[in-house]
C-alpha cells in the first residue's frame, strides 16, 4: 500500500513553511522572534475569522441543487429559467429568524427558506419563508418587531414579554403567530417543511402582459413538525440537529426536493380583490387563485467550505430577472434595499464578486474598484462612451411594469372588502387545524405566555386570542390560570 505524500504547508502566500509545531525563537527557552512571519500570520488571521453574523437569520445552513421545470409555465412568463426543459444550478440556505450563530435549531421561530438560481440571465434570489405570511405589513416596524424577538438592553436576555408586548399592539401579526405557534412553527426538519416567497412577486410574459404570482416550495418529503416537548429536548442535546440532519441527509444520498407551484393572480384582479393581494399578513385563499406546478428543486450537494459558501452567501429579494419582478409589497420594496446594504456592511461593497455570489453569466457593469474587488474594470469606465462600452437593453426599459399614483403621506394599505388582522387567523384556528391541533395550539401558547409575560401584556394577549378565535381565547385564558394555579 502507498501512502500518499503531504502537501507541503506553506503560508498565504505560498511560501512553504519551516515547521507546524514550533515558534522560532532565541533558544529552545528564549523569547519569539517578531520576523516568524508564519506565526503572525496565523495569530492574525486566527483572530479575524468571525465576520459579523447576520442581523436577523444569525444560525442557518444549506447546500447546493438544481431547479427543473416540470410544467409549461410559458404562457405567463418569459424568464428562461421557467421555460419547458430549463435545468438551473440553484443554492438555498435555511435559518431561524431570532437565535444567535450558536443557537439551538429547534427553538419555536419561523424558517427562512433563502433561494438562489444561478440563471441564463443572471441571479435569482427567491429570499422567502416556511410561512406564507409575515409578522408585520410596513418595514418601518421591522426593526423594531426583530429588537422586541431578540434581547433586552439591560440583562442581555430574550423577553416573552417583549415579544408578546410588540405582537398584542400589532394586531396584524395575528395571522402570522397563529401559525407559529401551531405544529409547523418547529419543523422536524427542514426538509420536511414548506418554502414561500410569502410575499407577491410579479412574471412578465414575452408579449408583455404582467401577473402577480406567490411562489410555494411544497415539500416532497411531506410536513413533520416537532412537539414543543421534542423541540425543547433537542435544543438541550443537538443544538445542530437540522444543519446536522440536511448534511447527512445528502451526504447519505438522500436528495431532498420540492415542488414549485405557483398561485397567478391576472393584473387586473389585484386592483379588487377582496384582500389587498400585496399585503404580507394576508395569502390568497387557493380557492380563488389555485396552484400551478412549474418544477422541482432538488438539494445534493453539500457545501465544503461553510464560510465561503455559507456564512457569505448573500441573497437579495431585488435579484430578479427579466419575466420576474417585484410588486408594489411595501415591505419587499424595503427589503430590496435593506438586504443589499446588510450584504455591504458584513461582506463589503465587492460581495457579489465572492464565487458564491458571482451569476454563471458574464459581468459588464460599470461597477469599479472598492474594498476587495478581485475581477478587473475595464475602459470605459463611464456611459455613455464612444469606444465600445456595455449598452444596456432598451426592451427591457420599455416593459411597462406597474404605476402607482397619489399624493405623498404615510398612511396604511387602503383596507379591502374582507381585510382586516383576525380573519384570516380564524380561519386556519377553525377551518384548518383539528381538534388534536388545536389542542397543542392552546398549550403552546399559554406555555409560552407562562414564560414571563406580565401585566398589561398578559390581558391584552388573551383579548388578542379571543379576537383571533372567541373559542381559543377563552381556552387560552383557562389554561394559563389552570397552570399557575
Ligand atoms: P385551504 O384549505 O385551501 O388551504 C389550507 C392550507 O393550510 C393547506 O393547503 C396547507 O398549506 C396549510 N396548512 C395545513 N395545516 C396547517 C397547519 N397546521 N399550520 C399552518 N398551515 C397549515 O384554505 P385557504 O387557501 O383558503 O387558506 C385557509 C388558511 O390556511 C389561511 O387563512 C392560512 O392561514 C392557511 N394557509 C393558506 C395558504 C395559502 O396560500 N392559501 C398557505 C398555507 C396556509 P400548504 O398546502 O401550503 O402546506
Amino acid at each position: 500500500m502507498t501512502s500518499m505524500q503531504p502537501k507541503p504547508t506553506t503560508n498565504d502566500a505560498g511560501i512553504p513553511v519551516a515547521s507546524d509545531d514550533h515558534s522560532l525563537t532565541v533558544g529552545p527557552d528564549g523569547p519569539i522572534l517578531l520576523q516568524d512571519h508564519y506565526l503572525i500570520e496565523q495569530m492574525a488571521n486566527f483572530n479575524r475569522e468571525r465576520i459579523p453574523e447576520r442581523q436577523p437569520h444569525a444560525k442557518g445552513a444549506g447546500a447546493f441543487g438544481s431547479f427543473e421545470v416540470t410544467n409549461d409555465v410559458s404562457a405567463y412568463t418569459k424568464a428562461a429559467v421557467f421555460q419547458p426543459g430549463a435545468r438551473t444550478e440553484a443554492l438555498i440556505r435555511f435559518s431561524t429568524v431570532a437565535g444567535e450563530q450558536g443557537s439551538p435549531d429547534t427553538w419555536r421561530d419561523p424558517r427562512g427558506f433563502s433561494l438562489r438560481l444561478y440563471t441564463a440571465a443572471g441571479n435569482l434570489d427567491l429570499v422567502g419563508n416556511n410561512t406564507p405570511v409575515f409578522f408585520i405589513r410596513d418595514p418601518l416596524k421591522f426593526q423594531h418587531f426583530i429588537r422586541s424577538q431578540k434581547r433586552r438592553a439591560d440583562s442581555g436576555l430574550r423577553d416573552n414579554d417583549m415579544q408578546w408586548d410588540f405582537w398584542t399592539l400589532s394586531p396584524e401579526s395575528a395571522h402570522m403567530v397563529t401559525w407559529l405557534m401551531g405544529d409547523r412553527g418547529i419543523p422536524r426538519t427542514w426538509r420536511h417543511m414548506n418554502g414561500y416567497s410569502s410575499h407577491t412577486y410579479s412574471w412578465l410574459d414575452a408579449a408583455g402582459e404582467l401577473s402577480w404570482v406567490k411562489y410555494h416550495f411544497i415539500s416532497d418529503q411531506g410536513i413533520e413538525c416537532l412537539t414543543q416537548a421534542e423541540g425543547d429536548e433537542l435544543a438541550g442535546k443537538d443544538g445542530d440537529y437540522h444543519r446536522r440532519d440536511l448534511f447527512e441527509a445528502i451526504r447519505r444520498g438522500e436528495y431532498p426536493s420540492w415542488t414549485l407551484k405557483v398561485q397567478i393572480m391576472p393584473f387586473e384582479d389585484a386592483k379588487t380583490y377582496r384582500f389587498n393581494p400585496f399585503d404580507l399578513t394576508k395569502v390568497w385563499p387557493h380557492g380563488d387563485y389555485p396552484l400551478h406546478e412549474v418544477g422541482r428543486l432538488t438539494l445534493d450537494r453539500n457545501v465544503s467550505d461553510f464560510h465561503t459558501e455559507m456564512e457569505q452567501a448573500a441573497f437579495e429579494p431585488d435579484n430578479q430577472v427579466p419575466g420576474t419582478g417585484l410588486s408594489p409589497d411595501k415591505m419587499l420594496l424595503a427589503r430590496g434595499f435593506s438586504y443589499a446594504d446588510a450584504h455591504r456592511a458584513r461582506l463589503g461593497v465587492n460581495y457579489k464578486q465572492i464565487p458564491v455570489n458571482s451569476p454563471k453569466v458574464e459581468v459588464h457593469s460599470y461597477s469599479k474598484d472598492g474594498v476587495m474587488r478581485i475581477r478587473n474594470a475595464s475602459d470605459p469606465v463611464y456611459a455613455p462612451n464612444s469606444y465600445g462600452g456595455p449598452q444596456a437593453d432598451p426592451v427591457i426599459a420599455a416593459e411597462v411594469r406597474w404605476s402607482a399614483d397619489g399624493g405623498m403621506v404615510r398612511q396604511a394599505y387602503a383596507l379591502r372588502r374582507d381585510d382586516d388582522d383576525w380573519g384570516q387567523a380564524g380561519t386556519l384556528v377553525r377551518e384548518v387545524l383539528d381538534d388534536a391541533a388545536r389542542d397543542r395550539l392552546v398549550s403552546n401558547i399559554a406555555g409560552h405566555l407562562l414564560g414571563g409575560v406580565s401585566e398589561p401584556v398578559l390581558e391584552r394577549s388573551f383579548q388578542y386570542w379571543k379576537n383571533v378565535d372567541q373559542t381559543l381565547g377563552e381556552r387560552v385564558e383557562k389554561a394559563v390560570g389552570d397552570r399557575r394555579s
